[in-house]
């Protein structure tokens, strides 16, 4: 996240809504990816329509209504159950994040083509119709169990899936990548995708219930990132976008902190890997499981740099 400050000069969060020094309400633009504090309380900014109530939006919603993180959310858990009030704030505000992710890398987002389904299932509401809600995409349509915004039952899941990191914005990132996948992988760019991750045209269901019944290659850590995303050629460029995500996020938090100087365009992998060691060391230092659980092996490096040079392509191409 870039540096963002109150009109006061005061450092703020991403998603406060007033400033602790000077009170003034605080609003994050989307159009400018930064934050505007009033000058005036009451006086001019528009605020998403989601202010002051759940979810709790910090927006601005220039066209009026909702902003255009508010306006993705297709379906919401039910608001009748108290639980789904906190959980709706801690989807929004994740996705929010994602949203930051996507603009701040210069790629398209459009209401039209990318839409949030947030729903329960029977293991967790008994007064849903569904059995089970997976956490997916589908056509522009990524669904994300809204269960997963309880801490409880999402350390549960991590460790029946025996996985190191499990997180909201780590899902949106995820998810994401199967959406920018069909934007950013067209023929020009498809022989070498299929190099790295594989065919995406193998059978998916067939894929993945081999990987539920017999678990990852022996050899994965050498291959890919996470055991996951050995699953499928698809599940392993959509774990590689969500790494690239989080990395090229922590590589802009760092360096607003003056944690590092400002990464050349060629040096990113490097300096994220001095980056994760030391937050590594941070969080160890005070109890906490490691920050990045992760090793970028060189095959998985490579895999990383494709990504950042779609991104890069695209961008360039945009008139
Ligand atoms: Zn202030
Ligand atoms: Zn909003
Ligand atoms: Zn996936």
């Amino acid at each position: 996240m870039r540096p963002l400050s109150c009109r006061c000069g005061q450092a703020v969060y991403f998603d406060n809504h007033r400033c602790g020094h000077c009170g003034r309400a605080l609003a994050f633009d989307a159009r400018t990816l930064s934050m505007m504090s009033e000058e005036t309380p009451g006086s001019g900014l528009a605020f998403c329509g989601n202010r002051g109530r759940d979810p709790h939006c910090n927006w601005l919603a220039p066209d009026g209504g909702v902003c255009v993180s508010c306006s993705m959310s297709r379906v919401i858990p039910a608001l009748s159950k108290a639980v789904n009030r906190r959980r709706w704030r801690r989807l929004e505000y994740a996705k929010r994040r994602l949203i930051y992710d996507l603009l701040n890398l210069g790629l398209p987002v459009d209401p039209d083509r990318l839409e949030f389904v947030f729903k329960e299932d029977r293991r967790t509401n008994p007064d849903v119709s569904e059995d089970h809600v997976a956490i997916g995409h589908r056509d522009g349509v990524i669904t994300i169990n809204a269960a997963e915004a309880d801490e409880v039952y999402r350390e549960e899941m991590r460790q029946a899936m025996n996985e190191p990191y499990r997180t909201l914005l780590g899902h949106f990132r995820h998810e994401s990548g199967h959406h920018y996948f069909d934007q950013l992988v067209d023929d020009d760019m498809r022989a070498q995708a299929r190099a790295l991750f594989g065919d995406e045209r193998a059978d998916y269901d067939a894929a993945i219930q081999r990987h539920y019944d017999r678990g990852p290659p022996r050899d994965w850590q050498q291959r890919y990132i996470s055991a996951y995303a050995s699953a499928h050629p698809m599940e392993d460029w959509a774990e590689c976008w969500a790494h690239y995500l989080h990395i090229q996020a922590a590589l802009e938090s760092a360096v607003a902190m003056g944690w590092q100087p400002p990464v050349p365009s060629g040096d990113w992998r490097e300096s994220f890997v001095t980056l994760a060691i030391g937050l590594n060391e941070l969080v160890r230092s005070l109890g906490l499981p490691d920050a990045y659980p992760f090793v970028i092996t060189p095959e998985v490096g490579r895999k990383l740099d494709f990504v950042d040079a779609l991104v890069r392509r695209f961008r360039t191409r945009q008139p």
